[in-house]
């Protein structure tokens, strides 16, 4: 099965089915910025949930944190972001001053972001101006006047609130290192340029792990890592084909970073970074002890031995994330003369489970069909729909990634059963509707991979 998907197709399919929209629209929209429809919000929850499944849940050395969004400015300081977090940024002195990042230039034109030569606008051509250093961090001011209001940011990763907590989490969770601090938040940067759609937005949301090991095992947590985030997209059905692991060259590596891999995933715009996998070693908590004052340690209780942990940060765009899930699960095919267009997901990331669909809208077919619903409804995230023709709503529930599909029909009305319809293959069984609530947990249960291929 060759791939047809393309970003264009995909954004098509989220504007039509309400998955995400240009947001503020009616005011002519506003730039890379996105707002999540039904489907979108409950995908994205998907997403986020099975994380939480995988590092909390399913583990025992982790804790869950929820840091506010603005943070007190001296962490930025500590972290090194008022100085360092920037871009170099080019602007084009010929026709269209448009903005551009010099490294994204460099390395679309000479192959290299280091590489040393001419480069022009992209645009127009124009020659361009000297890089000068932007810094990515969103400004804006605390308090109820501009002359007294403090300057604070918006956090640029959800990472630091995690590190100015190590100690507040060390003396509650009960946790020795190895363990993890694990977080869900809205991040924000000014990027020069940002685009393809919710990849790389202003405004967007991460799922990062700080996860605490003592020093000489750092290099294994590391590897650890890699491997159990792999795991977890290729669990929830992105193809393995389309994953890689790219390590950083030295001249890539953060100020903070001893190692770091990216999970890349081959987007209809190559292969781009899903999620960072870092050694970040000591330097967040000796940076934050040092600003602060306050001593970022563990010490034994028993021995008495007291070390600075290091730090290997798994950090995730939830976003980035959803948009894979979605590329991957995109396909077209033709049944009977006619072109269907659906999502491929994993079960367990479909915004809805099962869609309850009488055949005919008569001889109490959609009474039956709302029953079944409503039992349904209550076991998993379910629909009912009675408008329309049949294969219209079919379409619609294969768009929008819906596994499972319960048609009422006559023979409903004499010995209720109804016929469980699958969406990757199209087979369709007769089933008790007294079976129906546990057959569906059963497959929603059972591991899944998809039948794409390539
Ligand atoms: P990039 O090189 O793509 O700018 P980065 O290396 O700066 O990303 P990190 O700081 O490692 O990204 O952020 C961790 C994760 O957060 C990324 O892997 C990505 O999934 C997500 N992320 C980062 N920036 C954005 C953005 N502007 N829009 C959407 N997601 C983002």
């Amino acid at each position: 099965m060759a791939d047809k998907v393309t970003l264009e197709k995909v954004v098509a399919l989220c504007k039509r089915r309400g998955f995400i929209f240009q947001s503020s629209e009616i005011y002519g929209g506003l730039a890379s910025t996105y707002d999540y429809g039904h489907y979108g919000v409950l995908l994205k929850n998907n997403v986020k949930a099975e994380w939480w499944r995988a590092v909390v849940q399913e583990r025992d050395d982790m804790v869950a944190l929820d840091a506010a969004i603005l943070m007190h400015p001296r962490t930025w300081e500590a972290s090194g972001h008022l100085e360092g977090f920037t871009d170099p940024l080019v602007q084009c002195l010929g026709e269209c001053k448009k903005r551009w990042r010099e490294d994204d230039l460099r390395t679309e034109q000479l192959g290299d972001e280091h590489a040393e030569g001419e480069i022009r606008c992209p645009e127009c051509g124009g020659e361009l101006s000297e890089p000068r250093q932007f810094n990515l961090m969103f400004e804006t001011l605390m308090g109820p006047s501009e002359e007294t209001g403090m300057k604070v940011y918006l956090r640029p990763e959800t990472a630091q609130g995690i590190f100015v907590n190590f100690k507040n989490v060390l003396q509650s969770a009960r946790k020795v290192p190895p363990f993890g601090i694990a977080q869900v938040g809205k991040a924000f940067r000014n990027e020069i340029t940002p685009g393809n759609f919710i990849f790389r937005t202003r405004e967007f949301e991460q799922m990062e792990i700080e996860f605490f090991v003592p020093p000489a095992e750092a290099p294994e947590w590391h590897q650890r890592w890699m491997e159990e985030r792999m795991r977890w997209y290729t669990e929830l059905g992105i193809r393995e084909s389309r994953l890689q692991l790219r390590k950083h060259g030295p001249d890539e590596l953060s100020h903070y970073s001893s190692a770091t891999s990216d999970i890349e995933y081959e987007f209809p715009m190559g292969f781009s970074e899903l999620e960072g996998i870092a050694n970040r070693g000591d330097f967040d908590l000796k940076q934050h002890a040092e600003f602060s004052g306050e001593k970022l340690e563990y010490v034994d209780s028993g021995s008495g031995d007291r070390y600075v942990p290091h730090v290997i940060e798994p950090s995730a765009g939830a976003d980035r994330a959803t948009l894979a899930f979605m590329v991957d699960a995109y396909d077209e095919e033709e049944v009977e003369g006619r072109e269907r267009v659906l999502l491929r997901l994993h079960p367990r990331l479909a915004p809805v489970k099962v869609a309850v669909l009488p055949l005919v809208n008569k001889d109490g077919q959609p009474e039956k069909a709302r029953e079944i619903y409503e039992e349904v409804r209550g076991r998993m995230p379910a629909e009912f729909d009675n408008g329309g023709s049949i294969g219209k709503r079919y379409r619609r529930q294969d768009e929008i990634g819906t596994p499972w599909g319960v048609t009422v029909d006559h023979q409903t009305m004499e010995d209720d059963t109804v016929t469980l319809r699958d969406r990757d293959s199209l087979e369709q069984s007769r089933i008790a509707i007294a079976e129906l609530g546990a057959e569906l947990e059963r497959r929603l249960a059972e591991p899944w991979m998809t039948p794409k291929v390539e």
